[in-house]
């Protein structure tokens, strides 16, 4: 089923006017003919399977059969901060991290990134991240589009998350996956989550006591050490199945307490 985002003032009285590139897309690409069920997005996450009703050169008409009631959305808040990768690999965490549930991403310039955008780069990156984000929201039928922040350096992204109740940062020099079994022990829905993943060429010292000072725990990846784009998916996907499995226990067993479910 074909999936479009639209402004929730697009919706009014049981129906949904598609406006935009999004009307040649589904009239010229995909084909859509009145009759055919899609899926709508608001972006606030509030997700309406719908039916064309009619296609015209301006807008795609299409009429609400249902409100979703289940968001495929986490239960949880995650930011990824992710050090700046070289070459293109920024889209590739892009993609993944979106169809693994990331609300927010965040580029930050760190000592050892070796990738410096200019202002005028740095916008059409960002145009291009955030459209690669959209293409996965859709392709992962996400109930909303996770923002490409601007980048930050690491002082100022370590700020911006301090709204964040709960932050981790990979970090190779760690010991002990139990210690970070622990940590993720205390994650739950309901929560903002900063992630924050160095570049190729890792954190410096003081970047990690930068961090370590504003509350954000170290935690190991293991024996091994991972490629920037391989460590934040790994960490992302540990929260991804904890955060789903803690609300599928809740839905099957909502009476019982944190301790008595099964813990990942
Ligand atoms: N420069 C480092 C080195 O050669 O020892 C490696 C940096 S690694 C390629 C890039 C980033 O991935 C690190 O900054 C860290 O955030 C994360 N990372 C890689 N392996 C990890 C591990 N085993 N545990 C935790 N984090 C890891």
């Amino acid at each position: 089923m074909h999936h479009f985002f639209v402004k929730p003032e697009q919706i009014a009285e049981g129906m949904v006017r598609i406006t935009g590139p999004d009307v040649n897309h589904a009239k010229n690409v995909l084909r859509m003919k009145p009759g055919e069920e899609l899926l709508v997005s608001d972006g606030t996450g509030q997700d309406y399977l719908c039916r064309v009703a009619e296609l015209d050169s301006e807008a795609v008409l299409a009429e609400i059969l249902k409100k979703e009631e289940d968001s495929r959305e986490l239960p949880s808040r995650i930011i990824l901060y992710q050090g700046l990768p070289k070459s293109d690999k920024m889209e590739l965490i892009i993609q993944k991290a979106v169809e693994l549930g990331v609300s927010r991403i965040v580029p930050v310039a760190t000592k050892n990134a070796v990738v410096k955008l200019d202002k005028k780069k740095e916008e059409s990156k960002l145009k291009r991240w955030q459209s690669i984000a959209e293409s996965a929201a859709k392709q992962s039928k996400r109930s909303v589009i996770p923002e490409i922040s601007g980048v930050l350096t690491l002082k100022e992204a370590v700020k911006d998350a301090s709204v964040c109740g709960t932050g981790f940062f990979a970090y190779e020099h760690q010991e002990g996956m139990a210690g970070t079994a622990k940590e993720l022990a205390g994650v739950g829905a309901g929560q903002s989550i900063a992630v924050f993943i160095g570049p190729e060429g890792g954190f410096e010292p003081e970047e990690v006591q930068m961090a370590e000072e504003a509350g954000i725990r170290p935690v190991s990846l293991g024996k091994r050490i991972l490629r920037t784009e391989t460590a934040g998916l790994t960490l992302l996907s540990v929260l991804m199945m904890k955060l789903e499995l803690e609300a599928a226990e809740k839905i099957s067993n909502p009476g019982a307490k944190a301790g008595e479910r099964q813990e990942l």
